[in-house]
C-alpha cells in the first residue's frame, strides 16, 4: 500500500461522515493531514451523530479533526465553513467536494423539485464550496471533484444526476484552466457503483446484475475511490489537472 504524509496539509471533505466522505476523511487522517470534517446537520439531528462518531474515530488516528456542519445548498453556510476553516487552521491546501445526493426517475416522473434538489446539492454545491474556499486555498493546492461514471456515461433515470455530475465534469476542466497560474491543480474522480448507503436503495438482485458487467467482479467500496483521492491530492501530481479518472472496475 502506499503511504502518502499529508502531515502540515489541511484538507476539506464535503460530505464526510459517512459513505465515500467518511473513507476519504480517514485516509486523510492515516496520512496525517488535519481534516475537516464536514457534514449536513439534519433537522433530526441523526446526522450529527455520524460526524461526532467519525470525527472520534478518525481523531484515535493521530489528526486533528475539526467538525463543522453547512448546507452546500446555502452560500451563507458555505461561507461560514470557510470562515470557521480560516479561524481554525488559518488556511486549506486540499478540497474535496464529495456531498451529493440522488433521487432518481424517469423524466416523466421526475418533478421539478427533484431535479432542482439534485442540482442544487451535486453541482451548484460544488461551485459554491470552490468559490468560497479559493481565498483560503493555498497555492499548489489540490481540489478534487466526486463526479460519477453517470457523468459521462448516463443511465435510465438519471437526467438530473446525470446532467449535474456532466456539470461538475466541465465545471473541474474550466477550473483546471483558471487556476492553473497558481499551481492548483482540479481533477475529478468518476466512480462507477461503490458499496454506500447512497446505492442502499438498488435491489440486491441489480447489484448482482451490475456485478456481472464490472470486469472486476465486484461493485467498489469507499476506499477504492478514498486512494485515488490521496494520489490526487499528493504533491507528486503536480502536473496532472483537468482530467476525469473513472474509477469503476473497469465498467464501461
Ligand atoms: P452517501 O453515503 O449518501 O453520502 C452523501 C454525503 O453527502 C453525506 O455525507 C451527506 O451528509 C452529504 N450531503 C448530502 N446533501 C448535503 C447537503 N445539502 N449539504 C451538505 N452535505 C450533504 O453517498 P456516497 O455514496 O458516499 O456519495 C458520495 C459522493 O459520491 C456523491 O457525490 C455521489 O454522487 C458520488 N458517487 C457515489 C456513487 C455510489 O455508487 N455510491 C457512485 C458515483 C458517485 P450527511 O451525512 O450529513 O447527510
Amino acid at each position: 500500500m502506499i503511504r502518502y504524509d499529508f502531515s502540515g496539509k489541511v484538507a476539506l471533505v464535503t460530505g464526510s461522515s459517512r459513505g465515500i466522505g467518511a473513507a476519504i476523511l480517514e485516509q486523510f487522517a492515516r496520512a496525517g493531514a488535519t481534516c475537516i470534517l464536514h457534514y449536513w446537520d439534519d433537522p433530526n439531528g441523526s446526522n450529527r451523530a455520524d460526524a461526532v462518531a467519525h470525527a472520534q474515530k478518525c481523531s484515535a488516528l493521530g489528526s486533528t479533526v475539526h467538525t463543522y456542519a453547512a448546507d452546500v445548498r446555502h452560500t451563507a453556510e458555505v461561507n461560514q465553513l470557510m470562515a470557521f476553516i480560516k479561524e481554525q487552521v488559518g488556511g486549506l491546501d486540499i478540497v474535496v467536494n464529495n456531498a451529493g445526493i440522488l433521487r432518481d426517475r424517469t423524466l416523466r416522473k421526475m418533478t421539478e423539485e427533484d431535479w432542482d434538489a439534485v442540482l442544487d446539492t451535486n453541482l451548484d454545491g460544488v461551485f459554491r464550496v470552490c468559490k468560497a474556499s479559493l481565498d483560503i486555498l493555498r497555492d499548489q493546492g489540490r481540489i478534487v471533484n466526486i463526479a460519477s461514471i453517470a457523468g459521462l456515461f448516463p443511465f435510465h433515470g438519471q437526467a438530473n444526476y446525470a446532467a449535474a455530475k456532466a456539470g461538475v465534469i466541465a465545471l473541474t476542466k474550466v477550473l483546471a484552466k483558471e487556476l492553473a497560474r497558481r499551481k492548483i491543480t482540479v481533477n475529478a474522480i468518476a466512480p462507477g457503483i461503490v458499496q454506500t448507503s447512497m446505492i442502499g436503495d438498488i435491489r440486491p438482485e441489480m447489484v448482482a446484475e451490475y456485478e456481472k458487467q464490472i470486469p472486476i467482479g465486484r461493485i467498489g467500496h469507499p476506499n477504492d475511490i478514498a486512494h485515488v483521492v490521496l494520489f490526487l491530492a499528493s504533491e507528486e501530481t503536480e502536473y496532472l489537472t483537468g482530467q476525469v479518472i473513472p474509477v469503476t472496475g473497469g465498467w464501461f
